[in-house]
């Protein structure tokens, strides 16, 4: 160090020879002193830190009598951690500016920056410990560039960093710069100011330089125990953002455990973690986290910006560190203009690999160029290799729910499926059953109409009145008989359709009952139907089809209980009216016979269209179509009313139905059955 070339060196002032072996004697006492304070082992802590750089600048100042000293150290994570920032935007350009308090002085004039005010401030305060934002002088950035040592020996004299007036102004004559060098590298510039040009000997010069020399091997332990206790922590820090990566309830929340781990990590100012899409340029989730910051800001913009990094690490791309985002080209670089921005300046990029195949990223940004080395690098790439089984982990859950989904609904469709063709089926079948039953039904009475009415032809003039008459009112039976039939069919289907208009109205049942019952009587075996009937029954219905419905019940009746009375009851019933406590009137009708009842099981079916029971198919084989209660029910409900059955094998059934007397509120007159 001692040897080293001093730059910029002028014409130095020589002191009488005996003067010049005191002075000599007490510097190199000065020194030994100094270098062994320098030697002690110190902390790697703030305090420590702040007491090691005043003392190297005092120390210099006063070995070669100098007026004011300061110190500049090159941009190190260490001295992030270990020199107080002065504010948000400190440290930017990567040096720490370290200097004795000035003395007072006058407000500076108007138009000064306000960061040099702010520093002058400071410095009254008596804090000369502090990261700045500050722009090398030319003197400064050479030895920081070359680590030769440099002078400037006349502050008011052009000299080959250029000028220094302002400097001159605050009474510095001259300043000499030596580098702080060690472990082969520059830690930084050790500057000393005089009052007077060319103040320092070359023995002065060669002091300082030995001097320089401890002070840097002193900074250097610091920087190295610095550095070794952050990997210490990096180690503790990575198994702990990985126990919360993998304890992490879901994705969204393992990815931020890992951005926000992969920030403290490598000190970034801020990061972004994203899972890739799982087509080429998608993306499924991004986050954004600023350092020590609260929630992550979430995205879900489906797309990644083409020609961006993430886009280039989805394709396959490696890891990599982005020096200066603002040394890219901002025409091939699309998030250029967002980076600047965002005061970002450079980052580390790394993919989040699964199964050999990037599934995402993990950005980390620092403001400050060139912040990032390869430590940092494979750090992330640790990082996001290990947490990336993790994220995997729910990214197969998640997989695994959609196709356990997917095939649940596939099932559910299939047996949905099933059931539409077995309605189908079923319903091909009853069509062909009524085609059957129908038939049969049609052709029985037309047999005997046929039959007949071929006998009133070829036995005309042989047949008397009477058993003409017979003959007709066979003729007649069978006719009427086809003809229920005929209408039974047209009513259900256009049930079927809702095509059966009802002519609700007001009336009463009895006169109506009387005449229907009178007319039954007189068929065959119509003396069994016998009824009790009050004096009026008002009701409000459709007259034909109440008619209909009666006739279809007394119908059956005969049909399926072929001995004893048929009972026709009806009847004024009070009801509670719906969701009142209110009590409205209706009119109850019975048909009650003595047949063989109906079992428990078939009660309700019987109901259904084309749903015949036992009795109509297997023990008394009686014709049928399945439809006859079917039109019942369909009738009576598009009237506003209910049907029902009690009835128990052997001991009779009594089919009933129900309809208001009045009419229900806002029931319209004329309506179409469902
Ligand atoms: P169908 O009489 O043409 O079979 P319905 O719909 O009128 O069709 O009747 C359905 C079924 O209800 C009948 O097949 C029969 O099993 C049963 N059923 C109807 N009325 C009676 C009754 N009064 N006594 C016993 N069973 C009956």
């Amino acid at each position: 160090m001692a040897s080293a070339a001093w730059a910029g060196s002028g014409p130095i002032a020589e002191l009488p020879a005996d003067e010049r072996a005191a002075r000599r004697g007490a510097r190199l006492r000065e020194l030994h002193e100094a270098s062994l304070r320098l030697a002690a082992p110190l902390p790697a802590e703030p305090d420590a830190v702040a007491a090691l750089l005043s003392e190297i600048v005092e120390r210099a100042v006063a070995a070669v009598g100098g007026r004011d000293g300061r110190l500049v150290l090159a941009e190190d994570r260490a001295w992030r951690k270990l020199v107080p920032d002065s504010g948000p935007a400190a440290g930017e350009q990567g040096l720490i500016r370290v200097g004795r308090p000035r003395l007072p002085r006058p407000p500076g004039p108007p138009g000064q920056p306000s960061q040099e005010r702010r520093r002058d401030h400071q410095d009254q305060q008596g804090s000369y410990l502090f990261r700045v934002r500050w722009k090398p002088d030319p003197a400064t950035l050479h030895v920081l560039a070359t680590g030769e040592a440099a002078s400037v020996p006349d502050t008011l004299a052009a000299s080959r960093f250029g000028w220094y007036p302002q400097v001159a102004e605050r009474g510095i004559r001259s300043f000499v710069l030596v580098p702080l060098q060690a472990g082969g590298h520059i830690l930084g510039v050790l500057t000393v100011s005089f009052g007077r040009p060319a103040a320092l000997t070359a023995e002065d010069q060669e002091i300082l330089a030995l001097f320089a020399g401890h002070a840097a091997a002193a900074l250097e332990r610091v920087r190295l125990l610095y550095a070794e206790r952050r990997r210490a922590n990096q180690m503790e820090q990575l198994a702990a953002t990985l126990a919360r990566v993998d304890g992490a309830p879901n994705e969204e929340q393992a990815l931020e455990a890992l951005l926000r781990g992969a920030i403290e990590l490598l000190d970034g100012d801020d990061g972004v973690a994203q899972l890739f899409g799982a087509k080429l340029g998608e993306r499924r989730l991004m986050l954004r986290l600023e350092r020590g910051g609260a929630p992550a800001a979430r995205s879900t913009t489906p797309l990644l910006p083409p020609g961006s990094i993430s886009a280039a690490i989805q394709a396959g791309g490696p890891a990599r560190i982005v020096e200066d985002f603002r040394a890219l080209d901002p025409s091939a670089y699309p998030l250029y203009e967002t980076m600047r921005r965002r005061g970002i300046r450079s980052a580390v990029n790394v993919p989040i690999v699964a199964g050999g195949k990037p599934v995402g990223s993990l950005h980390v940004n620092h403001r400050a160029a060139r912040f990032f080395d390869s430590a940092d690098l494979a750090i992330a790439e640790a990082l996001a290799t290990q947490a990336c089984a993790a994220i995997e982990r729910f990214r197969l859950e998640a997989a695994r729910e959609a196709a356990l989904l997917q095939l649940a609904q596939q099932r559910e469709e299939l047996v949905m499926r099933e059931a539409e063709a077995a309605a189908l089926q079923r319903m091909d079948a009853l069509k062909s059953e009524l085609l059957v039953t129908i038939s049969h039904e049609l052709r029985t009475p037309l047999t005997v109409i046929h039959a007949y009415a071929q006998r009133l032809q070829e036995r005309a003039s042989a047949l008397d009145a009477a058993a003409v008459a017979t003959t007709g009112a066979r003729i007649e039976t069978s006719s009427a008989q086809l003809g229920r039939l005929l209408e039974q069919l047209l009513d259900f289907t256009g049930l079927e359709r809702g095509e059966v208009a009802l002519q609700l109205e007001h009336f009463d049942l009895v006169p109506v009952l009387h005449e229907l019952l009178v007319a039954l009587r007189l068929r065959p075996g119509g003396d069994r139907l016998v009824w009790r009937l009050p004096a009026r029954l008002p009701v409000h219905a459709d007259r034909a089809r109440l008619t209909q419905v009666v006739a279809n019940l007394i119908d059956n009746a005969a049909k399926y209980a072929p001995t004893g009375p048929i009972e026709v009851r009806g009847r004024s019933v009070r009801r509670p009216a719906n969701g009142a406590c209110r009590q409205e009137r209706w009119v109850r009708l019975e048909v009650g016979d003595q047949g063989p009842g109906i079992p428990p099981e078939q009660q309700q079916r019987i109901w259904e269209k084309f749903v015949r029971g036992d009795l109509g198919t297997q023990f008394h084989p009686v014709q049928g179509s399945g439809i006859g209660l079917a039109v019942v029910k369909a009738l009576v409900e598009a009237q506003g009313g209910r049907v029902g059955l009690d009835s128990a094998p052997g001991r009779g059934s009594r089919f009933w139905f129900e309809l208001p007397a009045q009419t229900a509120k806002q029931a319209p007159k004329h309506t179409r059955a469902a």
